[in-house]
């Protein structure tokens, strides 16, 4: 997994991709493996694509090479919100 930068914006996309194995059932007969997460950022004049994983990127993944740096976690009170309606 490549390293993602933590000074650009990044956008995630949930996406199917295909393997490109040609005794690929999976991709011959569907859309292609996943979905997963893939992070996309710019990189000066260039897009560049990171692969994330099954993992939505806002959950914590037990990464061991993750940064341990104290980031906003915004969703964590999403999460809070919505229990306190369930
Ligand atoms: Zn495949």
């Amino acid at each position: 997994m490549k390293e993602l930068p933590n000074d650009q914006h990044i956008t995630y996309q949930l996406q199917y991709r295909k393997c490109g194995k040609t005794s690929c059932s999976t991709c011959r007969t569907g859309q292609g493996h996943g979905p997963y997460w893939y992070a996309y950022w710019r990189d000066g004049s260039r897009l560049r694509s990171g692969y994330v994983g099954k993992i939505p990127p806002t959950q914590p993944a037990p990464n061991p090479n993750s940064s341990t740096e104290s980031a906003p976690a915004p969703h964590v009170e999403d999460f809070a919100v919505l229990s306190a309606l369930v």
